[in-house]
């Protein structure tokens, strides 16, 4: 029989370290990464806040929490390995109000189930030991809690994967998959290859490309805008690691923090607000088919019924740099409007159920020889490694979607 050949939809980081674990564990496959883009990490992967999460949040038996701390682990290992930019600065997640001290603590005996390395409450004085500028009640410290440069490391895997005899075709949109007698005839435009089976890791357009190979239609992708602002120069070294709010169980996605980036930088953010298109790094991107999938959609209207305050609050603060900063200054009060510049931004892929509830943990469906990724949002990036091997799994039978 001819070599089997795999195909991987999407060269972020999600996909590509799918296709690096296909060429480790399965040395006889043939591997095709196809990427509508001309480069790897266009989109998510190459527009987020660089952290290695330690797993703080993540409700225990949840895939997240497992996949995040088994990911953490194996990319600090591998970016040793590869000598990728790894930098152990720490996480403070403080408290303001008494509100939150008791969230705080909800957060902590959760967290401590789950077994964050280090994970510990600090008081007052010790947030001011660890971050001079910074103020709080109350906070739990997350050592263990890293920064990286999330493109390097997918360029390293693209690396990886052709270096195992793989391929990574770049300009390829998929537009049409068909089954034909044995396989699947993954196409675009201009191109075609076919495989015998088919994982998809399309991100942002995760549910469009799932329905081109017959999967269900929810859950949608809603995209979110998240804006950053870049703290000047002369105020950037008043935060040494990362600082962030403690977050809502309703929306744990919310809260701008305090970002400090491996190239020096401090940054803050980012916020959320819905995105006119499903590409739209800028507020003056529209996309009309964008916008008509999302109004096509119950569960965006019933997420909007449930949810509008919060984002008239976030708009808001998108429109105006002083209402940004103002929930940023709780935490460290001498950095205000006049010290930050607006930077980037990222697009987050939210997926909605037709219900309208958000869904939060990593979503994977199986469909014969077809692997949909249907919701992979933070911690993907530092789960990734940990993903493709649950991935690699589900594809062999020896573990469940
Ligand atoms: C603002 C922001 C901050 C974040 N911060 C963090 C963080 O600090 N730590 C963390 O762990 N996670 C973070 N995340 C989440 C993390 O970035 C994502 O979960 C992760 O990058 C998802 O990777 P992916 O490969 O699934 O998606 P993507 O990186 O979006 O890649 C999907 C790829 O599929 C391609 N594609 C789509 N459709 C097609 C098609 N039809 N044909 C061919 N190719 C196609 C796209 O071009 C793209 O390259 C953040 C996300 C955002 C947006």
């Amino acid at each position: 029989m001819a070599d089997e050949v795999v195909g991987v939809v999407g060269a972020g980081i999600v996909g590509l370290a799918v296709a690096r674990e296909l060429t480790r564990r399965r040395p006889g496959v043939r591997v095709v990464v196809v990427e509508k883009e001309d480069r790897v990490a266009v989109h998510q992967t190459g527009h987020n806040s660089g952290v290695v999460h330690a797993g703080i949040y993540y409700r225990p038996g949840s895939l997240k929490a497992r996949l995040c701390a088994r990911g953490a682990a194996m990319l600090r290992e591998y970016c040793a390995h590869r000598r990728l930019p790894y930098q152990q600065c720490g996480k403070l997640v403080v408290a303001v109000t008494e509100d939150e001290v008791a969230r705080l603590d909800a957060l902590a005996a959760r967290a401590g189930d789950s077994l964050v390395p280090g994970l510990r409450r600090v008081g007052p004085a010790e947030i001011r030991e660890i971050e001079p500028y910074a103020t709080g009640l109350a906070a739990l410290h997350s050592p263990g809690t890293a920064i990286t440069d999330y493109v390097k490391i997918a360029e390293a895997f693209a690396e990886d994967v052709v270096a195992a005899g793989g391929e990574v075709r770049f300009g390829f949109p998929v537009t049409r998959v068909d089954r034909t007698g044995s396989g699947l005839r993954v196409a675009s435009p201009g191109d075609a290859v076919t495989v015998d089976r088919l994982i998809v890791c399309a991100g942002v357009h995760s549910d469009v490309v799932a329905r081109l190979v017959g999967d269900a239609a929810q859950p949608r992708i809603i995209p979110f805008r998240g804006e950053y602002m870049r703290v000047v120069p002369e105020k950037a070294p008043m935060v040494r690691g990362l600082i962030y709010p403690v977050p809502d169980p309703r929306y744990p996605f919310l809260g701008v923090h305090f970002t400090r980036r491996v190239s020096g930088d401090l940054e803050v953010g980012p916020n959320a607000v819905l995105a006119t298109a499903r590409e739209g790094y800028r507020r003056s991107d529209v996309s009309l088919r964008d916008l008509y999938a999302i109004a096509a959609w119950p569960g965006a209207w019933r997420m909007a019924a449930r949810h509008w305050r919060t984002g008239v609050r976030e708009m808001y603060g998108s429109a105006s740099k002083r209402a940004y900063m103002r929930a940023a200054r709780r935490y460290v009060p001498q950095i205000g409007a006049g010290d930050v510049v607006r930077a980037g931004a990222g697009v987050r892929a939210q997926a909605l159920d037709r219900d309208g509830a958000l869904v939060d943990d990593f979503r994977i469906h199986r469909l014969g020889p077809v692997i949909a990724v249907r919701n992979a949002p933070s911690p993907a990036a530092t789960s990734c490694m940990a993903i493709a091997e649950h991935v690699v799994d589900v594809l062999d039978g020896t573990g469940a979607a």
